[in-house]
């Protein structure tokens, strides 16, 4: 049996974010073993991974975070040294329609996971860290001044999906503070790119811009989000989880604040632009819808302490990252597919 430096446990590895980092760490830590647990809910997806599937670095275990006896067995089966926490519920629309599942898995898994870390490791934490990955959402919303959420603002959530996220990040700092569980959390802002589920608005909208499909917008498209390139987020991962001091939080966005509807018209003008036709104008697809309730403004992050401490900043202007993004669902039509007719979940 091969022996690796690390054994790392990867959670969500099957979502969005999670396929990223998973790939990372599998093709730049041949030394590590990566076990990727993921339920497999409607968001989990393992033709995300398919080029790393058969990696002999690289174990799937498929998975419940809420099955707290189970995530005992993982960690003695696999010797698990550090973990990447991602696996959560993480769709603000659904969290309106269904509070429950969002506290079950954000909430009640999270401690699963600290709880089943803790009893492994034994109180033995060297070379051990716990990362948690979080979201700006927690820090609640803020005015159009120009302030910016940092890592020592209040937290203020406000919809069930970001008081789930900030109960969890609580528990995270519990641990730390009351058992001396090594752990870093980090709290990002939006991510766009490859593998995410088209729920999402830049997959959803890129994807109806190309059929030509209506183009739902909240309220009046005024709300600003600060958009970052999802493997720009798995770059700042990396180092945090091998740069980050024990015990801290760090901010990570990409300086980058767009309202909606200014992000939709780029969308609008990229995807017409590439598909090729001077005439094609997609404008009228936009449709003004009611907001959602308890919409936050505007989320804006300020990333410094990442930069200055780790050296961290953003590798893509936006309108490249957004032309790169459109280039790759374009590409993928058929993953793309799979999942608009619920084939991929017989992968
Ligand atoms: P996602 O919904 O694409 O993926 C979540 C993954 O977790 C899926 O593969 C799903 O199957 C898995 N999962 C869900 N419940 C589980 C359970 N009970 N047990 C095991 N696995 C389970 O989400 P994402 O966008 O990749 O987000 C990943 C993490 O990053 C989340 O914790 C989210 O809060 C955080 N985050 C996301 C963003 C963003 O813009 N997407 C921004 C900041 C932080």
């Amino acid at each position: 049996i091969q022996q690796f430096k690390r054994n790392i446990l990867i959670t969500g590895g099957a979502g969005f974010i999670g396929s990223h980092v998973v790939r990372l760490f599998v093709n730049k830590y041949p030394d590590y073993h990566i076990v990727n647990l993921d339920k497999l809910t409607y968001a989990g997806n393992l033709a995300n991974l398919t080029d790393v599937e058969n990696s002999p670095n690289y174990t799937f275990v498929k998975a419940d975070i809420c099955d707290y006896n189970r995530m005992v067995e993982v960690f003695g089966q696999f010797h698990i040294d550090g973990v990447i926490h991602l696996a959560a519920e993480s769709h603000v629309d659904r969290s309106i329609k269904d509070p429950f599942s969002f506290a079950q898995t954000n909430v009640m898994g999270t401690l699963n996971l600290l709880q089943a870390a803790k009893q492994a490791w034994k109180e033995d934490y060297s070379n051990k860290l716990f990362y948690h990955i979080s979201t700006d959402e927690v820090y609640g919303a803020l005015d159009f001044d120009g302030t910016l959420f940092t890592e020592e603002t209040r937290y203020d959530p406000h919809s069930p999906y970001s008081a789930s996220k900030a109960s969890s990040d609580h528990f995270v700092r519990a641990y730390h503070d009351t058992y001396g569980l090594p752990m870093v959390i980090s709290n990002c802002s939006n991510n766009y790119g490859p593998y995410q589920f088209p729920e999402k608005l830049i997959p959803l909208f890129i994807n109806n811009i190309c059929h030509g499909k209506p183009l739902p917008v909240y309220g009046k498209g005024e709300n600003v989000r600060d958009w970052l390139y999802v493997e720009d987020h798995v770059r700042a991962i990396d180092v945090i989880f091998h740069q980050g001091t024990i015990g801290e939080t760090y901010n990570i966005g990409g300086f980058n604040e767009w309202k909606n509807i200014d992000l939709i018209k780029v969308m609008i003008k990229t995807v017409d632009r590439i598909l090729g036709n001077p005439e094609r104008t997609s404008d009228h697809l936009i449709t003004y819808v009611t907001d959602r309730a308890g919409h936050d403004f505007r989320y804006a992050i300020d990333a410094s302490k990442l930069k200055n401490e780790l050296n961290w900043k953003p590798s893509l202007q936006f309108e490249d990252g957004i032309e790169k993004t459109i280039h790759w669902y374009l590409d993928h039509q058929t993953w793309m597919d799979d999942i608009t007719t619920g084939a991929y979940q017989k992968y």
